[in-house]
C-alpha cells in the first residue's frame, strides 16, 4: 500500500526514539501505540500500515546505536528533545485558605527522636512550596519537649536531610527555647480555671476516662490550687503529677477528655540538661508556638484530626490567636514502614546495616540508593495535600526519578553470572563505546583480544550453529556452549549489520573488573521483614566504572539505573 511522505517520517522518527529508548531496539507494539496516538485515523487501514511499521523496526534495529542517533540527530533533532519544559510546572499545590501574598508562615516541626524519612520529606516540601507559593516564611521548628527520646544526632540529621531536599527554612528553632514562655502559659490556663493538678495514678486516670467521668483532682480543683505551684517548683516527681486541660470529660472526641498538658520527665534534655523537669506535652505545645511564631496556615497530617478541637480550645482559652489547621495525609510507601517501631529493631538486630541502609524509607538510605531530591519533590507535588490514605508504590517516585537521572546516567556494560566465550578466527580489536546514546557525553574504548563474558541468561538461549551480534563488536556463530561449565566457543564470522540476529551484552577478558550490584526489595511483606529485601547481583563490569567517582549514576544496561558505592559495587536505583 501507498503511505505518504508524512507517515513515513512519523514512523521513522517514533521507531529511532523509541531504539535509542531502549538500547538499539525499538519494541514494535510501542512504536504501534505511538503511532497510533500521533495519528488516530491509521486505525482505519491498519492491516496495510503494521507491515511496514514492521519493515521500518526491522531496519532501524539493524543499526548501530550510534547510526540510529546520528540518523534521528540529522533528520528529526526535534524528537532528541523530550518534554522537560512541560514538567517545571506539572503540579501545583490547591490555594490556601485565607491566605495574603506576603503574609503566610508556615512551620515543619519534627521531633529530633530519629532519622528523617519520606514522610518527614512531604510534611516539609508542602511546608516549604506553601511558603513560596505566597513569598512567605518558613520556619524549621524542633518540637523537642520530650528528653526520653531526642538526641542531638537527630536534630542534626534533620537539618542535613533538609538540606539535602534543598530546603532552606527561613527560621530555625526548638520548642525548648520557649520553654520558660510554655510554663507561664500553663499557669494562665490553672489560673483561669481552664486546667488543674491530676495527682491519680495513670489506671486510674485510663479508667475515668474511658467511661468519661471526671476525677476528684477535677471536681476540687478550684480549692488546692497550691499543687499549682508545687508542680512548677519541682516538687513532684515523675508519674506522681500531670497538667490537665479542663475540656469535656463525656465529650464524643475523646481527645477532648481532659488531655494531658504537662507531664514530669525526669531525664536530661539534650539542649537544656537536668534545668527542666516539667515537660508541655505537643498538644500544648503546638498550638502555643504556632500562636506565637506568627504561623499562619498550621499544615498537620491527617492523624491529628481527632486532636485539632483541642488545638483550637486552648488558644481560645487564653485570648491567643488561631492559625488555620490543615490536613494532609501521612506518606509511606507500601511495604516501607517509617514508623520507628518497626525499624528500630531491623537496626538493633542488625537485620539492615544501619539508618542509610538502601532499603529503609529514610532520606540517607533513599539517597544512598540513587533518589534525587528534585524526583522527591516532584513526586509529593503529585500527591497534592490529600486526605487518601491509600498508601503508593515506590514505583510512582522511581518513574519522578528516571525522568531525572536518565539525562546523567553514563551507559555501561555489566554481566551477571558471567558464561566465558571463546572467540576463534578473530584478530585484536578497540570498540569505541558512545557513554550515552542521545546525550553528548564523550566516549570510551574497549579493547577486545579473544575472550569476552556474557550473562548466564543470554548464553542459555545460545544454540550450535546460530549466528549472534556482540554488542557494537561484530558478529559471531556459537560453535558449542556449555552452561555448567560456564564456558563456550565461537567463531568469528563477519561485521556487517544483519537484520533479526540477537544482540548480545558482553565484557572483555582484557577489560574488566568484578562487581557487585546490591538490589534492594521491599522491605516487609506483610507485617514480616523481608529477608530477601537485599539481592547481591555479582558479575563483571568492564573497568571503566572504576574511572566514575562515588555517587554517580549510571545505567547498567539491561540490568538498569544504579548508584556507583565505591571501585567494587554499586546499588541498584530502579530500572
Ligand atoms: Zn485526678
Amino acid at each position: 500500500m501507498h503511505i505518504d511522505v508524512d507517515t513515513q517520517k512519523l514512523l521513522e522518527a517514533t521507531t529511532l526514539r523509541n531504539a535509542i529508548d531502549y538500547n538499539g531496539s525499538a519494541r514494535l507494539d510501542t512504536v504501534i501505540s505511538k503511532i497510533l496516538g500521533s495519528k488516530p485515523e491509521i486505525k482505519n487501514n491498519l492491516k496495510e500500515v503494521i507491515p511496514k511499521i514492521k519493515e521500518i523496526v526491522e531496519q532501524i534495529n539493524s543499526l548501530s546505536i550510534e547510526r540510529q542517533r546520528e540518523l534521528l540527530l540529522q533528520n528529526y533533532p526535534n524528537y532528541l528533545e523530550t518534554k522537560k519544559a512541560v514538567e517545571k510546572n506539572e503540579f501545583q499545590l490547591p490555594p490556601l485558605l485565607n491566605a495574603k501574598d506576603g503574609q503566610v508562615v508556615t512551620r515543619f516541626p519534627p521531633e529530633p527522636n530519629g532519622y528523617p524519612h519520606i514522610g518527614h520529606a512531604k510534611a516539609a516540601i508542602i511546608d516549604e512550596e506553601y511558603a513560596k507559593m505566597y513569598s512567605g516564611k518558613l520556619i524549621l521548628r524542633f518540637d523537642d519537649t520530650n528528653p526520653l527520646n531526642e538526641k542531638i544526632e537527630y536534630y542534626d540529621a534533620i537539618k542535613q536531610g533538609l538540606l539535602w531536599l534543598n530546603i532552606a527554612p527561613d527560621i530555625i528553632k526548638n520548642t525548648s527555647d520557649d520553654i520558660n514562655l510554655l510554663h507561664y502559659y500553663g499557669r494562665e490556663l490553672i489560673n483561669k480555671g481552664n486546667a488543674y493538678i491530676c495527682l491519680c495514678d495513670q489506671n486510674t486516670i485510663h479508667h475515668l476516662r474511658s467511661k468519661g467521668v471526671p476525677c476528684l483532682c477535677r471536681v476540687q480543683s478550684d480549692k488546692i490550687l497550691e499543687n499549682s505551684d508545687k508542680i512548677f517548683n519541682g516538687f513532684y516527681h515523675q508519674n506522681e503529677a500531670i497538667i490537665r486541660f479542663k475540656g469535656k470529660m463525656d465529650s464524643h472526641n475523646t481527645a477532648m477528655r481532659d488531655p494531658t498538658l504537662f507531664r514530669i520527665i525526669e531525664n536530661t534534655h539534650p539542649l537544656l540538661g537536668d534545668k527542666i523537669i516539667l515537660w508541655p506535652t505537643y498538644d500544648f505545645a503546638a498550638p502555643i508556638e504556632d500562636s506565637l511564631d506568627g504561623v499562619t496556615h498550621a499544615l498537620r497530617t491527617k492523624e491529628y484530626e481527632l486532636r485539632n478541637e483541642l488545638y483550637k480550645q486552648i488558644l481560645k482559652s487564653l485570648d491567643m490567636r488561631i492559625p488555620e489547621v490543615i490536613e494532609f495525609s501521612r506518606l509511606e510507601f507500601e511495604g516501607l514502614p517509617v514508623s520507628k517501631r518497626k525499624l528500630k529493631p531491623l537496626i538493633e538486630d542488625k537485620m539492615v546495616e544501619g539508618w542509610s541502609d538502601p532499603r529503609l524509607p529514610t532520606l540517607m538510605g533513599l539517597k544512598r540508593r540513587g533518589f534525587t531530591p528534585e524526583a522527591i519533590r516532584r513526586f509529593v507535588l503529585s500527591l497534592g495535600i490529600t486526605l487518601s490514605e491509600t498508601k503508593p508504590s515506590i514505583e510512582v517516585l522511581e518513574a519522578f526519578n528516571r525522568k531525572i537521572i536518565d539525562s546523567k546516567s553514563k551507559r555501561l556494560l555489566f554481566v551477571n553470572d558471567p558464561v566465558k566465550i571463546n572467540i576463534k578466527n578473530v584478530e585484536h580489536k578497540e570498540v569505541e563505546f558512545q557513554n550515552h546514546p542521545s546525550i553528548e557525553m564523550g566516549t570510551r574504548k574497549i579493547y577486545v583480544k579473544n575472550v569476552v563474558f556474557i550473562s548466564r541468561q543470554d548464553a542459555e538461549k545460545l544454540k550450535n550453529g546460530m549466528e549472534i551480534r556482540l554488542m557494537e563488536l561484530y558478529n559471531i556463530k556459537v560453535l558449542q556452549i556449555d552452561i555448567d561449565k560456564k564456558e563456550g566457543i565461537v567463531e568469528y564470522t563477519d561485521n556487517i549489520l544483519k537484520e533479526n540476529i540477537p544482540k548480545i551484552q558482553w565484557v572483555s577478558e582484557e577489560d574488566l573488573v568484578k562487581y557487585t550490584i546490591l538490589k534492594p526489595n521491599k522491605l516487609f511483606i506483610g507485617d514480616s521483614f523481608n529477608h530477601n529485601s537485599l539481592q547481591v547481583i555479582e558479575g563483571f563490569a568492564e573497568s571503566f566504572v572504576t574511572t566514575l567517582s562515588n555517587s554517580s549514576m549510571v545505567q547498567f544496561m539491561r540490568l538498569g539505573f544504579c548508584r556507583i558505592e565505591d571501585n567494587k559495587s554499586a546499588i541498584f536505583t530502579h530500572k
